[in-house]
């Protein structure tokens, strides 16, 4: 499937000089968002995933319904100050200055074997902080899952040994 053409391109959001990719079209889309979806389960399915982690807040809408078709739990990396119960954090650099996410003590268990999942990966900071996050809480990542790649950002350097698939790459 050419994913792309569901894909729109803004110039200068949020900022001046940058090109956002917004996966809104597609998700909208009942038949392409449910591919994708399949896709990233034959994936996950293959891994022998057992638990899907993504982050705040299109990692939900990504990794969720991923979550349901192998009829496996999801748990979230949120932002400060959304989770009410005992927290792992951790703080990341971003373009200007940084960011935090937290995930809750039991939402990962010791030896689960786990699937990072989000819309989009650009440097990997914030891959790479939900994969320290989950390793903190004893979880094993056995891949990672985006619907889309910014290769000039180099991500991939950023979490070298972990598998990673994409649906599409720019
Ligand atoms: P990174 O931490 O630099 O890899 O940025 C990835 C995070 O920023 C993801 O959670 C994305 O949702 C978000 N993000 C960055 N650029 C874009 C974009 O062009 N479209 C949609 N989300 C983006």
């Amino acid at each position: 499937m050419d994913y792309k053409q569901y894909v729109a391109n803004v110039p200068d959001f949020p900022e001046p000089g940058v090109l956002f990719r917004d996966i809104s079209p597609l998700m909208a889309n009942g038949p392409v968002y449910s591919a994708a979806t399949d896709e990233i389960a034959d994936y996950a399915q293959k891994l022998g995933t057992e638990m899907i982690v993504g982050p705040e807040a299109r990692g939900f809408i990504v990794g969720c319904p991923v979550a349901y078709k192998l009829g496996v739990g999801f748990s979230p990396a949120r932002k400060k100050g959304k989770l009410p119960r005992e927290t792992v954090s951790v703080t990341y650099d971003l373009e200007y200055g940084q960011a935090s996410l937290y995930m809750q003590k039991d939402a990962v268990q010791p030896g689960q074997k786990v699937l990072v999942v989000d819309d989009l990966m650009a440097t990997g900071g914030t891959l790479a902080a939900t994969i320290k996050l989950v390793e903190e809480l004893g979880g094993i990542v056995v891949g990672t899952a985006f619907l889309i790649e910014l290769t000039d950002l180099h991500g991939r350097d950023k979490i070298k040994g972990y598998d990673m698939f994409t649906l599409m790459q720019y």
